[in-house]
C-alpha cells in the first residue's frame, strides 16, 4: 500500500474535508505494515474500496418553529460500510453537521463496531439543526419532519441509528413515534437507545460512560496502577459525560473539572451525585452552559468563563464532547501540570498534535474507537434483545458491557504492544478493526 498516494489522490478529490482527511491517515499509517503482509487485500484493493462510503443520502427537513414561522434544515445518512453487519452509528444534530463531518464519523464507526466484537457495520447521520434555545414541542416537531425523510433508509436488518450529540432518549423516543406511524410496524429494531418500556436497553444511557471507565481501569491495571482517589477532567455535560461522571466517582476516583462551550467548573471536591443528577437538568434545558452548575452549587462549583476542562490539574483526561477538541497546547498545559494519561471518549476528540506529545512523553493514551465503543455495543446488545423479543436486566447488560470492554482492551494490546511492552493503543485498536472488516471484504467479493 502507497499510503502517501493514495492520500494525495483523497485530498485532491475532496479538499478541505479536514476530518474525513484526519481520519483516513491515521488508520492507513496504523495498518501499513499488515496491509502489505497481505498480498490479497492489495489485489483486492481494500483500502481504496474502504475509504469510500457505500451510499451517502441528503435530504431537506422542513418545519415549523414555535413563532410559526417555516425552518428548513438539510439531513442526512451515510451508510458507510456493511462487511460485518448491518450499518449502525448514531444521529449528530448540530449546527456545525457537514456530510464531510458525518463521512468522517461514518469511517470511525466502522472501525470501533468490529473492535465489539458484535456483528455491526459503520454509519452516522444528522442534521444542521441546532438545538441550543429550542423548546420540547420546537424538538419533537423536528425529529418528526427528519423521519419522514429517514425512515426510507433504515430498517433493523438494514441501517440502524442511535443518539449522537444532541440526540438522547427525547429525540429517540420522537423519531420513533414517528417511524411507528409511517411504517405501520411496531419494528424495535430500528432504532436503538430507546425508552426502557418500549424496548429499549436499560444501560444504553449510561453505557459509553461506563464502558469508557471500565476500558480506563484495563488500561490502568496493565499499566500497574489504581483508578482510586485520581483526579479527573471531562468535558462536556451531556449524556456521555454524564454516565462517565458517575462510573468514575463509583470507582473512587474524584472528578474535579467539567466544561461546556462557555468555559469550565472547577468543583475541588470531586462532583457529587446532586451534581451529577443536574447534569441531566443542564442537558435537558437546552442552554447549554456549563456555568448552571455553578449557580446551582455555589461554594463547590467554581465557574471561569473561556477556560476548557484542560486548564484544571488532573492525573487523567477524559475528553468527552467533540472531535478536536484537545488541543496540542491543551495536552502540553495538561501534562505540565502532571496529567499522565488520556483516554478519548470523545469521537477523535484529540487533534494529532495532542495525541503525538501525549505519546512522545509516554503518557498514557486511547483512543475514542476503543474508549467510547462501550456506546454502540450496547446498542448491539439492545438490537439482540428486540430480535430475540427478551429483555435483560441492568446486571446482565452490565456484565456483557464489561466482558466486551475488557475484550477491546485485549485486541489494542494484541495489535499495539510495542517491542518494548509498551501499548500503542491508537495502533492496536485500527489494526483490530481494520483486519476485521477487511476479511470480510475480502470473503464477500468485489462489489
Ligand atoms: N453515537 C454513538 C457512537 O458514536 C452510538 C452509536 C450507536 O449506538 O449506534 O458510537
Amino acid at each position: 500500500m502507497n499510503t502517501n498516494e493514495i492520500l494525495a489522490r483523497l485530498r485532491a478529490k475532496y479538499p478541505g474535508e479536514n476530518e474525513y482527511l484526519q481520519a483516513v491517515q491515521e488508520v492507513l499509517e496504523s495498518v501499513e505494515d499488515v496491509y502489505n503482509q497481505h498480498p490479497e487485500f492489495e489485489k483486492a484493493k481494500i483500502v481504496e474500496r474502504m475509504v469510500e462510503p457505500d451510499r451517502i443520502f441528503t435530504f431537506r427537513v422542513t418545519w415549523v418553529d414555535d413563532a410559526g414561522q417555516v425552518q428548513t434544515n438539510t439531513g442526512y445518512r451515510v451508510q458507510f460500510n456493511s462487511a460485518i453487519g448491518p450499518y449502525k452509528g448514531g444521529l449528530r444534530f448540530h449546527k456545525a453537521v457537514t456530510p464531510s463531518m458525518l463521512k468522517f464519523l461514518g469511517f470511525e464507526q466502522t472501525f470501533k463496531n468490529a473492535l465489539t466484537t458484535l456483528p455491526m457495520g459503520g454509519a452516522k447521520g444528522g442534521s444542521d439543526f441546532d438545538p441550543v434555545g429550542k423548546s420540547n414541542d420546537e424538538i419533537m416537531r423536528f425529529c418528526q419532519a427528519f423521519m419522514l425523510e429517514l425512515w426510507q433508509c433504515i430498517g433493523p436488518d438494514q441501517d440502524i441509528p442511535a443518539g449522537d450529540v444532541g440526540v438522547g432518549g427525547r429525540e429517540i423516543g420522537y423519531l420513533y413515534g414517528m417511524y411507528k406511524k409511517l411504517a405501520r410496524q411496531y419494528n424495535t429494531g430500528v432504532l436503538t437507545g430507546k425508552g426502557g418500556t418500549w424496548g429499549g436497553s436499560i444501560l444504553r444511557p449510561e453505557a459509553t460512560g461506563f464502558g469508557a471507565l471500565y476500558f480506563t481501569q484495563h488500561l490502568l491495571e496493565k499499566a500497574g496502577k489504581d483508578i482510586k482517589d485520581k483526579k479527573i477532567a471531562l468535558s462536556g455535560f451531556g449524556n456521555v459525560a454524564w454516565g462517565a461522571a458517575t462510573k468514575a466517582t463509583e470507582l473512587g476516583a474524584k472528578v474535579v473539572a467539567i466544561s461546556g462551550p462557555d468555559g469550565v467548573c472547577h468543583i475541588p471536591e470531586g462532583i457529587t451525585k446532586e451534581m451529577i443528577d443536574y447534569m441531566l437538568v443542564m442537558r435537558a434545558s437546552n442552554r447549554n452552559k456549563v456555568e448552571d452548575m455553578a449557580v446551582k452549587f455555589p461554594g463547590k462549583a467554581f465557574f471561569t468563563a473561556g477556560k476548557k476542562a484542560w486548564s484544571i490539574p488532573v492525573d487523567i483526561a477524559l475528553p468527552c464532547a467533540f472531535q478536536n477538541e484537545l488541543s496540542e497546547d491543551d495536552a502540553k498545559e495538561l501534562v505540565a501540570n502532571g496529567c499522565w494519561c488520556c483516554c478519548e471518549v470523545s469521537n477523535m476528540g484529540c487533534q494529532p498534535g495532542a495525541i503525538h506529545y501525549f505519546q512522545d512523553n509516554g503518557i498514557y493514551f486511547a483512543p475514542g474507537k476503543a474508549v467510547n465503543a462501550g456506546g454502540v455495543a450496547t446498542s448491539g446488545l439492545e438490537m439482540t434483545q428486540n430480535a430475540e423479543h427478551i429483555s435483560w436486566d441492568a446486571q446482565e447488560v452490565d456484565d456483557k458491557l464489561h466482558f466486551i470492554m475488557k475484550s477491546i482492551h485485549e485486541q489494542c494490546v494484541k495489535f499495539g504492544t510495542r517491542p518494548d511492552g509498551t501499548v500503542d493503543y491508537v495502533k492496536g485498536a485500527n489494526i483490530a478493526g481494520f483486519m476485521k472488516v477487511a476479511t470480510a471484504m475480502l470473503e464477500q467479493g468485489t462489489i
